[in-house]
């Protein structure tokens, strides 16, 4: 069910990019992760520190991005988080407008009626959303 790096690694082939042993290890730790990551917090990542500098995490973050197997969330750059597009999973985001800080909604999501609604009406199948609520977290407040 869930999604695995090696077919993370096919889209990624599908969409013009090299299989490299960094790309791998950078798919593999979003996908571990689990959630969105900052650059800074990929950086940190000991085993992608190991295969590639951060000017290459950057770049294939962008070509990710480019390709649509990853998604950037956020306000700015400062602050950018970058999130795996995956098909069986769904998730709502909260960003602080103050800190730019991201959290999945723990919510069960307001919008499931309205997508199966969407689907009968139009016919389109994998039918997906996110939702980005913006606002100012305690921290900031
Ligand atoms: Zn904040
Ligand atoms: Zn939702």
């Amino acid at each position: 069910m869930s999604t695995s790096v090696g077919e993370l690694v096919d889209l990624c082939r599908a969409s013009g990019l090299r299989r490299t042993k960094a790309l791998e290890v950078l798919l593999g730790t979003l996908l571990q992760a689990d959630r969105p990551m900052t650059l800074a917090k990929l950086e940190k990542s000991r085993r992608l520190a190991s295969q590639c500098d951060k000017a290459t995490i950057y770049r294939l973050l962008h070509r990710l991005t480019d390709a649509g197997i990853v998604r950037r969330l956020g306000l700015h750059e400062r602050a950018a988080y970058f999130a795996l597009v995956l098909p069986d999973q769904h998730r709502d985001y909260l960003i602080c407008t103050g800190c730019g800080s991201i959290a999945p909604v723990d919510a069960p999501c307001p919008v499931h009626d309205l997508e199966e609604e969407i689907r009968t009406k139009t016919g389109f199948q994998n039918l997906y959303h996110e939702l980005e609520f913006f606002g100012t977290c305690p921290k900031c407040t």
